[in-house]
């Protein structure tokens, strides 16, 4: 299992706000090299599979209603330590909670709606990945 790479989704309220561009910023200024990146929108059924770990959590249908919304950006990123560095570039899941100069205190507007996503592991980054990307689109 390799343990530099994460996977990313810049999430439909960053897309619709306009700020791409300066996440994308963010991220490649910490030294993460982007190996895939599109812009996709998911169907309910990819959402519901991709956060399937969350099907009996209050916060699953509205979680599912917000990644379906509009298009999302979704990288693959490559650094040493990925997983681990990203989520800290990223910062907690609610944004009050965030510390300063992350993604999500910067960009993000609520726990619901907090702009990025960064996977939790190198075997979930692996599974991501792949949920969102073939082979040879990552290079
Ligand atoms: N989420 C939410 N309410 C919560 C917890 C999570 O709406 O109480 C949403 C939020 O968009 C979060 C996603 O569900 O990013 C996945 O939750 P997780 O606990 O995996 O947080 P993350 O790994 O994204 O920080
Ligand atoms: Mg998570």
């Amino acid at each position: 299992m390799r343990t530099d790479r994460t996977f990313t989704m810049l999430k439909p309220d960053s897309v619709e706000k306009g700020y791409i561009g300066a996440i994308l910023e963010k991220i490649t200024g910490a030294g993460f090299k982007i190996v895939a990146m599109k812009l996709t929108q998911m169907t309910q059924s990819d959402a519901e599979t991709f956060y399937a770990v969350h099907n009996e959590r209050p916060f699953f249908g509205e979680l599912v209603e917000y990644m379906t919304r509009g298009p999302i950006v979704a990288a693959v990123l490559e650094k040493e330590n990925a997983v681990q560095d990203f989520r800290t570039l990223i910062g907690a899941t609610n944004p009050a909670d965030a510390a300063e100069g992350t993604i999500r205190k910067m960009y993000a507007a609520s726990m619901g709606e907090n702009a990025v996503h960064g996977s939790d592991s190198d075997e979930n980054a692996e599974i991501e990945s792949q949920f969102h990307f073939a082979g040879r689109e990552i290079f």
